[in-house]
């Protein structure tokens, strides 16, 4: 069994083989970023060396930092879901029951390395999948606490100011469809992760910043910003 990929969430260990991220998943957020509403869901994937657990720091890395003209890297908070079981070509109605449950992650990204890459016409992969780039908490909740995932506020703060404010119910492709579209393609694992899409408020964090992501029903997942030794 691969153990590389372990991640303790709360009370929960999981160890997921892939975390499936959404890109535009929220129309404000895709204005932001120069975008229309995408027709169908923009997938990318995070690897596993990106997560680490709540309280943990976020490591800036020296060869993107420079005092003066910081190299941009972003937060982006986001309702995260935990597969329960292997599943291939789940049906929209079925979706729920492979859901173990929910938790906060954020979708830390190298924005300048990503908008390098998209102008190249290539893969944004490394910006972002650095390490540290995936804090995820602070505990996973049960579907039957949560309800409907698409009803919950969403938030985000640096140094207790917020810079994201919405709400889950604004998600374009919502869970049940992605877990169908993503599952005609791709065995989807135990633990795999997949993550919605963030709100708009996207904005630049630094070393010595503090970073709180919430959501309804979940709670705060916070980590600090430090700058790689
Ligand atoms: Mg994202």
């Amino acid at each position: 069994m691969l153990t590389i990929s372990m991640i303790t969430i709360g009370k929960v260990t999981i160890n997921p083989t892939k975390i499936i991220c959404l890109g535009r998943n929220y129309l404000e957020h895709a204005k932001e970023s120069g975008s229309d509403a995408p027709k169908e869901p923009v997938l990318f994937v995070k690897t596993p060396n990106t997560l680490i657990g709540d309280g943990e720091s976020i490591i800036y890395p020296k060869a993107l930092y420079n005092k003066r003209t910081l190299n941009r890297v972003d937060h982006e908070v986001e309702l995260a879901v935990i597969l329960k079981e292997k599943c291939k070509k789940v049906s929209e109605e079925d979706a729920y029951d492979y859901i173990a449950g929910y938790t906060i992650f954020n979708d830390i990204t190298a924005r300048k390395l990503q908008l390098k890459a998209i102008r190249k016409a290539h893969p944004w992969y490394l910006s972002k999948s650095l390490d540290t780039f995936g804090p995820i908490g602070p505990r996973v909740v049960t579907p039957k606490e949560i309800g409907d995932p698409h009803t919950l506020k969403i938030e985000l703060k640096v140094n207790g100011e917020v810079k994201q404010s919405s709400n889950t119910s604004l998600m374009l492709f919502k869970i049940p469809y992605l877990i169908a579209y993503i599952t005609r393609f791709i065995t989807l694992e135990k633990d795999d992760i997949i993550a919605t899409g963030t709100p708009s408020g996207i904005s630049p964090i630094k070393p010595g910043d503090q970073v709180e992501a919430s959501i309804e029903k979940i709670g705060t997942l916070k980590n600090p910003v430090i700058l790689e030794e």
